[in-house]
């Protein structure tokens, strides 16, 4: 048996135990860090449910979850999950200065040409990037939740991140069982820009009274073989997520695409955000 190349993931939770899970399944030595014990502890609760759950419905033997789990470890220390790592992903919260101080530390531990690559779901790579010695390897891959689950891997090109870098996360991508694209560092990257455009549509119509939520999402669904309609998936995100998300585009691309639209406004002031709330264009109830 060939040995598993080292990976680090920098960050154990939503996204961090996800990425790890694909990893370690993918045949790497992964290690998986947080400062957080009880992060780490949770996040290995997950990917055990994960697999247990994949074995249930046929999607994963034992013999891959023994292989998996016999390649993954957990760490408090960064120094010592990165070191020597030829790959690195990051998953910490989306804060520039943290991602920064996080990617700039495991560059130190990494090996000498490392990938260091981060999740992050709006941030400038290049912005990221800026400060760090190994600014030509400094790349954005973002997966999408469930990471065991979803296809998806949108690969940020920042704007000194070298070809030779853009491969190897592709590579990655690849063995990890993900569908790559390759984008521009650009506000809300090809999936948040298209995806949000569609939902804030949604909502003017359903504000302006030209069909019901129900009626609009049923469009989308058979009409274009969307999984779930544009509001429905508003109501899960978070509608104060997507207002968030719908201000900054806003600014960022200063398109009226973006603008948002009042009545999410006055949803989300009115403390009706979606599922969480119980309440956003759909009455949610808690087992759902
Ligand atoms: P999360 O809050 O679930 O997990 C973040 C983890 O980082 C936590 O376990 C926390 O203990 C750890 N952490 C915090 N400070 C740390 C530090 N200084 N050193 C080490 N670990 C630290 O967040 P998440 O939802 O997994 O998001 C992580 C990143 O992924 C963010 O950049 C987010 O924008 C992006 N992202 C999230 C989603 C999503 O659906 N949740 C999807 C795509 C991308």
């Amino acid at each position: 048996m060939t040995a598993r190349p080292p990976l680090a993931v920098l960050g154990a939770g939503t996204m961090g135990h996800g990425i790890a899970q694909v990893a370690a399944m993918a045949g790497y030595d992964t290690r998986l860090f947080d400062a957080m014990p009880e992060a780490l502890e949770t996040a290995r609760e997950r990917i055990e449910a994960n697999l247990r759950k994949g074995i249930q419905r046929g999607k994963v033997t034992p013999e891959e979850r023994d292989r998996a789990l016999d390649g993954l470890s957990y760490s408090r220390y960064l120094g010592e999950a990165a070191d020597g790592v030829g790959i690195a992903i990051e998953a910490v919260p989306e804060k520039l200065d943290l991602k920064q101080k996080i990617l700039a530390r495991c560059g130190e531990a990494a090996a000498d040409r490392a990938l260091l690559a981060t999740n992050t779901s709006s941030l400038s790579i290049t912005a990221l990037a800026e400060g760090l010695p190994a600014r030509d390897r400094v790349i954005g891959m973002h997966f999408f939740n469930p990471v065991h689950i979803m296809a998806l891997v949108e690969i940020v090109r920042g704007a000194e991140t070298s070809d030779e870098t853009v491969a190897k996360a592709r590579e990655v991508a690849e063995r990890l069982g993900k569908t790559p694209i390759v984008i521009a560092d650009s506000p809300g990257f090809a999936s948040s820009r298209l995806g949000l455009a569609l939902g804030l549509e949604a909502i003017r119509m359903v504000e302006e009274g030209v069909a019901s939520p129900e009626d609009i999402d049923t469009a989308m669904m058979l009409g274009y073989r969307h999984p779930m309609g544009p509001l429905k998936l508003g109501d899960l995100v978070g509608l104060d997520v997507r207002l968030d998300i719908a201000r900054y585009l806003h600014e960022a691309l200063g398109s009226p695409v973006f603008e948002p639209p009042t009545l999410l406004e006055r949803m989300v002031a009115a403390g009706r955000l979606g599922r969480k709330s119980g309440q956003g264009f759909y009455r949610w109830s808690e087992d759902e």
